[in-house]
Order: structure tokens, then C-alpha cells, then sequence
């Protein structure tokens, strides 16, 4: 069984850049990629907003860059997924054990709790693949999706999850975000600077956004709302033509551009749940979350003279977190390179102190 120092679990941006930082450190950090790697940015077609590129880049040469630069300070790349881990003893155990007839990604990803709880007891039979003195989560996370016929097939061609990414490609153009929440009144905000109009599709009378965000999207003139509405179908070819939506019971076809989907997203932390400390919605717990647990968190890390040590560890010393995974607020690319970097940093520290 190979024993090393640091294993990352993940390969978006946050993951590749703490990579990068870790095996410049000579960490000789191991990468469990997955075998779809890349992370959410694979699905985007282009990002204007990573600095650095001046005409844009697409998600994927973005993220394939971002690869070989990890790879080229020795950066060991797994293209496997990790199906369990142990983190009550040290050195943690990493498996990536399949067994048969599960598919990992729907086990991690999909499946409910009891399911994936049920086969990490066969997994942890098994012999663990590696052992790791520290590990650095950046599972990141999945946007929720409608699953009505088109979407798939549109994801980057009309149909996207991140309107602080893509409004500006929507100038002049008929969009509709989907939800009720403080995302989609963000994405709504975010798209009246530059689309036509802004048609918000929400299933209820009513949005559960914040009071203050609510106001800001009722009162701009290019938004309007179809209340009580459910979408049945994206419709379009090789890009988005139309949204079918259906009103108290009435069913219509409307010409559309761009079709938002902000209906919430889900962390990808299911493999660690039991392990360490998750919030309520999924999200991995360390002393620098957003959220009151985040700050008791750090409160309880204070050292003596005030200081906050290791902000991105989680509740397991030695096991750390950056990325989508704990990010409830931004969910960019480059905080979360910036995160990743933070936590190679963390580890890197918490290697050299630790007895
Ligand atoms: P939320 O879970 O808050 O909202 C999701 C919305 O999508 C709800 O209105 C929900 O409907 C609707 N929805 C869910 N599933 C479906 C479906 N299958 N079909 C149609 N509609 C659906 O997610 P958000 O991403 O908006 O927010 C998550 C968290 O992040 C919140 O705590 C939020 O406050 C925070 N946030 C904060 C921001 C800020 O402070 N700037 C910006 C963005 C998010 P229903 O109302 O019926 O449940």
C-alpha cells in the first residue's frame, strides 16, 4: 500500500492549484482526478473573468492548463474516483475501491445517504489504496438541475448555471432564469445589465430570496416573473431557441436565448459525511465557512495570542478543504484557486509543525 504525504481529492480549480502549490513544496502531492476531470469549468464554454486572459479562454484548455502545470512540479495524477476514506486515525486511508455493479459517480453524487453508507461497508473491508499523512478535499460541487428533455444537450449552448460567468454573452437577448431563490435573483441582477429581457420561471406565488434581493429584481423594468410556473422542455438544436413552460395548468412555447437554471446546488461531499464536520446543507465546516459554525470553528482555533491558525482546515486535523465544497457565498474559479492555494499553504505549514 503506498504511503504518502499529501492527497488531493479533486480536480477543478481549486484542487489543481493547491497541486500546483503542494508540488512546488516538494510534496509530491498525489491527485485523485476522477475519471471525468475538470470539474464544473468542463462544462463552460468560455470564462472572461480568470485573469490572465485577456480574450477569454474555454473551461476546458483552462483546466487542462491548469493540469500540466500541477503536473510539471511532479504532481501525480489519479484518474480514479475515491469511493471512501478514513479519517479517525492518522495516516488517513483513501480507497478507490469499485465494487461490482456501482457506479461511482452516481454513488457519490447521486444516490441517497444510506446507499452510499451501505457500500462504504464493503469498500472498507477491502485493503485501502493509499495512505496519506494529510489530505485536501476539493470535491466542489454540482449545480441542482431541472432534468427536463434539452437541458443536457444545451449545457454551454444557451443553457447555463452561473450568470455572474455567462450574463455577458446575453446582450440584447431574451433570457429566463429558473428559481425562487437568492441565486436566481442574482442571476437575474446580473443579466439585466446586459440581456433584453429577464423572465424569472418560479413554482410558487411567492420567492423564498431574501426581502432586500426580492425588491431589487421586482423593481427593474426588464424583469418579469411567471409565478406558479414549471419548465417542461428546453427546446432548440445546437443552441437554445425556446422554453416550454407550463402556467396553472397552461402550457405555451416561448422564444428564448438563454435559459438560466438557478435552482440551488449540492456539495459533493457525500464520501466524507460521518468523517468530518458537514453543515446542514452538506457543506464541509472549516474555521473559515461563511456560517456560524465557521466562526465558532475558528473561534475555538484561536491560538493564545489571538491568532487563527490554519483557516482551512475542517473539524480532522490534517484534513483540509477548499473550493466549491465550503464555499456557500462565491463559487468563481478563481476563489476557488485562490482557496486551493490557501489550504496547499495550510498543509504545507501544518506538515512541517505537526509531532
Ligand atoms: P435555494 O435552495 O435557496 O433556492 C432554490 C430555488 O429553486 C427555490 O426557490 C426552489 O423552489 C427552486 N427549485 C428547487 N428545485 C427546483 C426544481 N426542480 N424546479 C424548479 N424550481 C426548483 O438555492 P440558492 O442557490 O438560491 O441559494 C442557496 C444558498 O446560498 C441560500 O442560503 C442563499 O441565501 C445563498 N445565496 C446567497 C447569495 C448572496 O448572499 N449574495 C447569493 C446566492 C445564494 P422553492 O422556493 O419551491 O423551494
Amino acid at each position: 500500500m503506498e504511503a504518502v504525504k499529501v492527497v488531493i481529492i479533486g480536480s477543478g480549480p481549486a484542487g489543481y492549484t493547491a497541486a500546483i502549490y503542494s508540488s512546488r513544496a516538494q510534496l509530491k502531492p498525489v491527485l485523485f482526478a476522477g475519471p471525468k476531470a475538470g470539474g464544473q469549468l468542463m462544462l463552460t464554454a468560455e470564462i472572461e473573468n480568470f485573469p490572465g486572459f485577456k480574450e477569454g479562454i474555454n473551461g476546458p484548455d483552462l483546466m487542462i492548463q491548469m493540469m500540466e502545470q500541477a503536473q510539471r512540479f511532479g504532481t501525480v495524477l489519479k484518474d480514479d474516483f475515491v469511493t471512501a476514506v478514513d479519517f479517525s486515525v492518522r495516516p488517513f486511508k483513501i480507497w478507490t475501491t469499485v465494487p461490482e455493479g456501482v457506479i461511482p459517480e452516481d454513488l457519490l453524487i447521486q444516490s441517497p445517504p444510506e446507499k452510499y453508507t451501505e457500500v462504504r461497508q464493503q469498500i472498507i473491508q477491502t485493503e485501502p489504496t493509499m495512505t496519506a499523512e494529510s489530505v485536501l478535499i476539493a470535491t466542489g460541487a454540482t449545480a441542482l438541475m431541472l432534468k427536463v428533455p434539452g437541458e443536457e444537450k444545451l449545457i454551454g449552448k444557451g443553457v447555463s448555471t452561473c450568470a455572474v460567468c455567462d450574463a455577458a454573452f446575453y446582450k440584447d437577448k431574451v433570457t429566463y432564469v429558473i428559481g425562487g431563490g437568492d441565486s436566481a435573483m442574482e442571476d437575474s441582477l446580473a443579466l439585466t445589465k446586459f440581456a433584453k429581457s429577464v423572465t424569472i420561471v418560479h413554482r410558487r406565488d411567492a420567492f423564498k430570496a431574501s426581502k432586500i434581493m426580492q425588491e431589487r429584481v421586482l423593481s427593474n423594468p426588464k424583469v418579469n416573473v411567471l409565478w406558479n410556473s414549471a419548465v417542461d422542455a428546453i427546446l432548440g438544436d445546437t443552441k437554445v431557441t425556446g422554453i416550454k413552460v407550463t402556467t396553472n395548468g397552461t402550457t405555451q412555447e416561448l422564444p428564448a436565448e438563454g435559459i438560466f437554471v438557478a435552482i440551488g446546488h449540492k456539495p459533493v461531499t457525500q464520501l466524507f459525511a460521518n468523517q468530518i464536520q458537514l453543515d446542514d446543507h452538506g457543506y464541509i465546516v472549516t474555521r473559515q465557512s461563511l456560517s456560524k459554525l465557521g466562526v465558532e470553528a475558528a473561534q475555538a482555533a484561536l491560538t493564545p495570542d489571538g491568532k487563527l491558525e490554519y483557516p482551512t482546515m475542517t473539524s480532522v486535523q490534517g484534513v483540509f478543504a477548499a473550493g466549491d465544497n465550503v464555499d456557500i457565498r462565491y463559487r468563481q474559479a478563481i476563489t476557488a484557486a485562490g482557496q486551493g492555494c490557501a489550504a496547499a499553504l495550510d498543509v504545507e505549514r501544518w506538515l512541517e509543525m505537526k509531532t
